[in-house]
């Protein structure tokens, strides 16, 4: 297709407007045409990476494959696009500052005033153009995290000024915005829309396409008049409503000519639109799904519903191909407790024991696990579950009295999780976990073999702690089998109860590599037992 083409997306009037699944559904649609298009995310804060935010700041950390730890939307677009994103795929303040200053450290400025224009912007225009550069992408998306005006995004809009003027029609601004409905007056009003536009300009960035997102339909002329006020074509006004669900999305904008326009704008043959047979099949068994299938979340941020993202999207992508509607309860694991546990898990089909970091909630999670166990409810535990399944499995079962992980307890009697030995010399938070994809072979009479029908695997990760070696006889003895090993360093990654219909817990995170076509195999394996529960 010759040179890398580059999008933008920024937004105005209000965060959480859903930049990420507009940025995930362009790079769909470009993507379904036959292009290669990667996407990633610039976020404006000074952290390095967003793997020391509390899940309340900031939602769900992803992983990577390559162990960056990344912002939520880089999970979007691996679901929508089935492709993989790496570090370079999120960028923040903090890691372009941090790169400006080791340059100014090293001397690479040569005596020159180091500055925001041109030091820090050359940065993030380096950073762009990076990906394009060395992997010859048709497309590259950016997604700039913030909204217009921020007083911290003003760098990132000054590079995508420079960029657009240097690159001409390589480059495309898309803007989202919100249209709000006055409910007293009953109107839509465009007033927010017209004033975010008007602050873009005001940094020399002409948006080339609005999406604007309103709770109603929008009319013909209330997008004329959008036009009209912001100097877009009147075809470069969409709409972007509510839908039921997110994967929706692509195809509204494909109703709306959203990529044709792009193509248009760039200068690139439309051509017919894609069929996007596999996806449309996806809605189409969601939404002609009737019987439920009810799955309990255990975990500390259930109110936060942004905190087990990837874990909610594997589960209804899962449940979507066993033809089921998936209904989440959601359990506070600071507030189970013996007494209240049969009220809270005995009606459900299967649950979800959530990661996690820290003690608060953590005895709630054991709660859980031991009921489950019990009762022989199908069971997932990630990482801190599978670590909490391990925990009960030695109180209540081996009758190592006080067994906890020495997260929580650090003079337990039996630390039946115990600190990875490369990580007893790590004195930093941020990005010194054992992250990313390590390998694992799977024992051939498991269950969760039957679930992969392969042998090698490799699954990503995100912890410090892990299951202790040296209690693995007395499990497997009692009926806790490790089916999960890392050739390598001979971690424990999985464990089953085989006994049970499906108990297994997992050290790493199957949740970041489930994809809309290409469901986990251990999520549907998981749902299905549920199913049949
Ligand atoms: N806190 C646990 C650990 O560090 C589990 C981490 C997680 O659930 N992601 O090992």
């Amino acid at each position: 297709m010759g040179e890398t083409k580059y999008i933008f997306v920024t937004g105005g009037v209000a965060s959480s407007l859903g930049k990420g699944i507009i940025s995930s559904s362009i790079g769909k649609l470009l993507q379904a045409r036959g292009y290669s298009v990667t996407i990633q995310k610039f976020d404006p804060y000074i952290n390095i990476d967003p793997g020391t935010l509390n899940p309340y700041e900031h939602g769900e950390c992803y992983v990577t494959v390559d162990g960056h730890e990344a912002d939520l939307d880089l999970g979007h677009y691996e679901r929508f696009l089935s492709i993989q994103t790496t570090k370079a795929n999120n960028i923040t303040t903090g890691r372009v500052y941090k790169s400006v200053i080791d340059k100014e450290r090293r001397g690479d400025f040569l005596g020159k005033t180091v500055q925001v224009v041109p030091h820090i912007t050359d940065e993030i225009k380096r950073n762009v153009k990076f990906l394009g550069s060395k992997y010859k992408f048709d497309f590259v998306i950016t997604e700039i995290g913030g909204t217009v005006g921020d007083i911290e995004s003003l760098p990132y809009m000054e590079s995508i000024r420079q960029l657009k003027w240097e690159l001409g029609p390589r480059a495309l601004s898309v803007h989202l915005t919100y249209v709000p409905f006055l409910a007293a007056a009953k109107e839509l009003k465009t007033k927010p829309t017209q004033h975010s536009v008007k602050e873009l300009q005001s940094l020399g960035v002409q948006p080339d396409i609005l999406v604007l997102r309103s709770e109603h339909d929008l009319s013909a002329d209330l997008r004329k008049k959008v036009a009209l006020f912001c100097n877009v074509e009147e075809s470069a006004v969409v709409q972007s409503m509510d839908v039921p669900t997110i994967y929706e999305v692509p195809l509204m904008m494909q109703r709306q000519g959203l990529d044709k326009t792009i193509l248009r704008k760039m200068g690139l043959p439309i051509g017919e639109d894609p069929a996007l047979k596999p996806w449309k099949e996806f809605l189409n068994r969601r939404s002609n799904a009737t019987e439920e299938v009810t799955i309990a979340l255990v975990g500390k941020y259930v109110e936060l519903q942004d905190a087990y993202k990837s874990i909610l999207e594997s589960l209804l992508q899962a449940a979507t191909y066993n033809d089921r509607k998936l209904k989440i309860e959601y359990v506070q694991s600071e507030q189970l407790t013996d007494e209240n546990v049969a009220e809270k898990l005995s009606k459900v089909d299967g649950m979800v024991i959530c990661p996690g970091f820290g003690s608060r909630g953590v005895e709630g999670k054991f709660v859980a696990a031991k009921y489950a166990r019990e009762n022989d409810i199908p069971t997932f535990g990630i990482c801190l579950g599978m670590q909490c399944m391990s925990i009960e499995f030695a109180r209540n079962v081996l009758g190592l009295e006080k067994a906890n992980s020495i997260e929580m307890d650090e003079k337990t009697p039996y630390n039946v999780i115990d600190i990875m030995e490369e990580q007893k010399a790590v004195t930093n938070l941020g990005g010194t976990m054992r992250l990313g994809a390590y390998e694992c072979v799977i024992n051939k009479a498991s269950k969760v073999y039957e679930a992969y029908k392969e042998e090698h695997i490799q699954e990503r990760h995100r912890h410090r702690y892990e299951f202790n070696n040296n209690y693995r006889e007395k499990f497997e003895e009692a009926g806790m089998k490790c089916v999960g090993i890392n050739p390598e360093s001979d971690l424990v990654e999985i464990v089953e109860i085989p006994e049970l219909r499906w108990y297994i817990g997992t050290q790493f995170h199957p949740e970041y590599s489930s994809t809309v076509l290409k469901p986990h195999p251990l999520f549907l394996s998981f749902i299905k037992a549920a199913i049949n529960k």
